[in-house]
């Protein structure tokens, strides 16, 4: 076996990591049209409506407004089911950062709970544990290919009066508990960031079905002038993305399939909490990362930096989960209820794959079993190397 990229060896992918976005012929006829019409300068139009349309499809959700990205989409979802002050707010302690501060910048307070241990998603029982007479909202963000136990989660809120925010930015085109990933929240948030699956640099979309709490959103978004919009050049090239969207999730989840069972790297684990319900058809992942569990313990105790380090070097995008919403804010931002164990654990040892590579030719799980096997096999060396030693980097 040869050595590691980064101790000087072969990277297992010399063309590096796969680029986003990847070339699409529908978006490049969408861009010459564009300039034909002059619909690229256009405030209005006919791209937007078809977009708004087609979200509304596909998650069966009757209101559909879009914005200028999943941050300006959870505040207006918060705004949307009447989040102010004096409030409480659930959340994951392992979720994305800016749903923390959006939180505190409507002047409520985040209540920080637990995360699963097999799936590092918002624990739908700590929720309960969680829930007092300010609770208003709960936000639900599908995190890194896991999907939260919407289910049960609705009932929850249902029973107690509380309003779900279902935070779909990294999981569009999933399905949880028999509906789409977005159609359980009160309010459902997708972004169009650079990065995310569907893509037009930035932008966003808030969902609902509540005609009151879209009047909020529209209320608070359009202050006269739009203050957080989505162009139509960006409608315009979304709209063929989310028309493949599935075709794209399926390739991407038969990738993932093959990346089970690799040494020291788990993947997270979801899975129907619903009785009744048949694995293949009502829960389905959209993999916008792929989230594993890192055991340095298999590898000599290699750091979980040094271990992503090393695979990044063999040309695989791979990096550490989320700094901890309870490690990374002073104590008196939020409540936290429990010790928050397993999002601790998260946070020291979440490695997450950047989904461009699960659509980047026939292998991608066949070129990580074998990064990850050279890594194994050469960890202590990798674990000894001082940094000047390293290559690749
Ligand atoms: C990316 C992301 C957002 C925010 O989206 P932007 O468009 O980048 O503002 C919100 N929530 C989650 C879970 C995300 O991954």
């Amino acid at each position: 076996m040869t050595l590691p990229a980064l101790l000087g060896g072969p990277p297992v992918r010399p063309q590096g990591p796969p680029t986003w976005p990847q070339w699409s012929s529908s978006v490049a006829s969408v861009f010459a049209q564009l300039v034909a019409t002059g619909d690229w300068g256009r405030y209005h139009g006919p791209h937007g409506a078809a977009l708004m349309a087609a979200l509304a499809e596909s998650h069966g959700t009757e209101h559909v407004q879009l914005c200028a990205s999943g941050t300006a989409a959870v505040e207006l979802a918060l705004r949307g089911v009447s989040v102010g002050p004096g409030d409480e707010v659930i959340l994951s302690a392992y979720d994305f950062k800016a749903n923390f501060t959006n939180v505190v910048l409507l002047g409520a307070l985040p209540v920080l709970v637990d995360c699963r241990s097999d799936d590092a998603q918002l624990d739908v029982d700590q929720v309960s544990v969680a829930v007092t007479d300010k609770t208003k909202a709960i936000i639900a963000s599908h995190l890194q290919g896991g999907l939260v136990a919407m289910a049960a989660l609705r009932e929850l809120a249902d029973q107690r009066g509380i309003a779900i925010i279902e935070d779909v930015c990294q999981a569009p085109g999933a399905i949880v508990d028999g509906r789409p990933a977005g159609a359980w929240g009160d309010v459902a948030t997708l972004s169009f960031g650079g990065s995310k699956l569907v893509t037009a640099g930035r932008g966003g979309a808030v969902l609902t079905h509540r005609p009151e709490v879209a009047q909020r959103m529209r209320v608070y978004n359009q202050r006269g002038n739009e203050a957080s919009p989505l162009s139509e050049m960006q409608a315009a090239i979304l709209l063929p993305q989310w028309q493949q969207l599935d075709v794209a999730n399926q390739e991407r989840s038969a990738a993932v399939i093959e990346m089970r069972g690799l040494p020291g790297m788990t993947l997270f684990m979801s899975a129907p909490r619903s009785v009744g319900l048949d694995l293949a058809v009502d829960f389905q992942p959209a993999y916008y990362k792929v989230g594993f569990w890192y055991s340095a313990a298999e590898y000599a105790g290699l750091s979980r930096e040094r271990f992503c380090q090393a695979l990044r070097a063999e040309g695989i995008p791979l990096d550490s989960g989320f700094a901890g919403l309870h490690q990374t804010h002073a104590r008196r931002r939020f409540r936290a209820v429990g010790g928050l164990p397993q999002a601790t654990r998260a946070c020291a040892s979440v490695v997450m794959l950047h989904h461009p590579i699960l659509r980047s030719g026939p292998g991608p799980g066949i070129e990580l079993r074998q990064a990850v096997d050279k890594i194994r096999t050469y960890a202590t060396m990798l674990r000894d190397a001082q940094p000047d030693d390293l290559c690749g980097t």
